[in-house]
C-alpha cells in the first residue's frame, strides 16, 4: 500500500481524539482557517458534525441525464492534488477535516432512509474529498461499512484514487458498500492526479478489494482529450480486466472533462505544466465548459466499443452529466428522466445483489421523487 506521509492532527474535543486514538491531537475547538487549498491539505481536522449531511450530488440538473446519487458530506478536501479537482476553486475554507463522530452521519442517514422506505439509495462519501485516502487516520469508511451492512436499501459507495484498502479488506460488509475507483490511463495519473496511488498500485487494490467479495465501481471520468488517448484508454480497459472480473463490477460511469469557467485561470495558476485546459471547449447550460461535442462523441463511441466487449449485462453502465441525445448516439437509447436512470440502478442491483435492495419502489414513484 502507498505510504501516506503522516500529517499533523488536531480534533475539535478530546473525545474525538482519544475515539481515533490520537490522544496526541492538539485539540482545537475552532476549524482553522486556511485560505489556500493546498496548504490545507497539509494538517487534518477531525470535527463534529455540523448541520446536514446527507444531500444530493451538486451536479443534478435536468438538461443533462443525472444518475441522482446521494451524497454525505463527511470530509472536506483531499492529500491529493489533481489538477482538474474542483476543490481549487470551490473551498473557502481550505483546512481538510472529516467529521469524527461517524455515529452522527449514520443517524442521519438512517433518518433520511426512513422517509422514503421504497427507495434504493446509493450514498458516496467522495462528494468534497476521497473517500479513503485519510482512511489510516480517521476510521470513518470502516465504521460507515459496519454500519450499511444493517440498513435497509442503501448502498455505501467509497470512491477513492487510493490504495488505501488494507484496513476494510476484513470487514463483514455484506454486500452493501461498493468500493470504486476514478481511473485514467497511467500518463494522466502521472501528470494530472498529483500524489494519487499510480495505476498498478490502483489495480492491486481493485484485486484485493474483489477478493474480499466487495461490488466495484468504475468511474472513467474525467476523460481527457490528448494525441495518444485512443490507444491509451483502449490499453486501460485490458490492464482493468486483466486485473478483475467484470462480473464483480455494480456500475461503470464515463464522463470528459468538464469544469466552471473560472477554472481554466485557477488551473493554469496552479498547474503550469498542465496542458489539459488548452483543448477547444464550450459552455453548456449547467454553467461548465466541456470538449465541444464531435470531439466527446468520437471519444465515447471509441471507448463504448472497447469496454462493451468485457461488461456484464447487470452492470449499470451510466454517462455522467451528458445529454439525451449524446446517450441515444452512443448507447442507442437513453433513460428518459433523472427518476428513470435511478430506477434503472434499483432493478439492475436487485437482480445482482439482492441483499442491497429488499423494497423496490415503481418507476413512477422515482420519476415523481427525482427531485427529492
Ligand atoms: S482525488 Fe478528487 S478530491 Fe482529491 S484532489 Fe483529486 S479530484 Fe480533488
Amino acid at each position: 500500500m502507498t505510504k501516506q506521509p503522516s500529517i499533523p492532527i488536531s480534533a475539535e474535543t478530546p473525545s474525538l481524539a482519544k475515539k481515533l486514538g490520537k490522544e496526541k491531537a492538539t485539540i482545537t475547538t475552532k476549524k482553522p482557517i486556511e485560505k489556500d487549498y493546498r496548504k490545507g491539505k497539509k494538517s487534518l481536522y477531525i470535527e463534529e458534525k455540523k448541520g446536514t449531511s446527507f444531500d444530493t450530488c451538486a451536479t443534478i440538473g435536468n438538461e443533462y441525464v443525472c444518475c441522482n446519487v446521494k451524497v454525505l458530506k463527511s470530509v472536506t478536501n483531499c492529500p491529493f492534488d489533481c489538477s482538474y479537482c474542483f476543490l481549487q476553486n470551490y473551498l473557502t475554507n481550505g483546512t481538510m477535516s472529516a467529521v469524527g463522530d461517524t455515529e452522527s452521519l449514520i443517524e442521519e442517514v438512517k433518518q433520511r432512509l426512513e422517509e422514503q422506505p421504497w427507495r434504493f439509495f446509493r450514498i458516496g462519501t467522495w462528494e468534497l474529498g476521497d473517500s479513503l485516502a485519510l482512511e489510516k487516520d480517521i476510521n470513518q469508511a470502516s465504521e460507515l461499512i459496519m454500519a450499511f451492512k444493517n440498513l435497509p436499501n442503501a448502498v455505501l459507495e467509497l470512491k477513492t484514487k487510493s490504495d488505501c484498502v488494507d484496513t476494510i479488506l476484513d470487514l463483514d460488509h455484506g454486500n452493501k458498500t461498493v468500493v470504486s475507483w476514478s481511473i485514467n490511463p497511467a500518463k494522466i495519473i502521472n501528470e494530472q492526479e498529483h500524489k494519487t496511488a499510480t495505476l498498478q498500485k490502483r489495480l492491486a487494490a481493485m484485486k484485493k478489494v474483489e477478493d474480499a467479495g466487495y461490488p466495484i465501481g468504475l468511474h472513467f471520468d474525467p476523460m481527457i482529450y490528448y494525441p495518444e488517448w485512443e490507444a491509451d484508454y483502449h490499453e486501460l480497459i485490458d490492464q482493468i480486466f486483466d486485473t478483475i472480473s467484470p462480473k464483480s463490477l455494480a456500475w461503470v460511469s464515463v464522463g470528459s472533462l468538464r469544469f466552471n469557467p473560472e477554472m481554466k485561470q485557477k488551473m493554469a495558476l496552479n498547474f503550469p505544466k498542465s496542458y489539459i485546459h488548452s483543448q477547444e471547449m464550450i459552455l453548456g447550460p449547467d454553467g461548465k465548459i466541456r470538449y465541444v461535442k464531435p470531439l466527446r462523441l468520437n471519444m465515447y463511441k471509441s471507448f463504448m466499443k472497447k469496454l462493451n466487449s468485457y461488461l456484464d449485462p447487470q452492470t449499470v453502465l451510466y454517462f455522467c452529466m451528458e445529454r439525451f441525445d449524446v446517450w441515444e448516439k452512443i448507447l442507442g437509447y437513453s433513460p428518459r428522466s433523472i427518476g428513470h436512470l435511478d430506477y434503472i440502478f434499483a432493478d439492475k442491483m436487485r437482480i445482482k445483489y439482492p441483499e442491497m435492495v429488499e423494497t423496490m419502489g415503481s418507476l413512477e414513484m422515482y420519476e415523481a421523487h427525482q427531485d427529492s
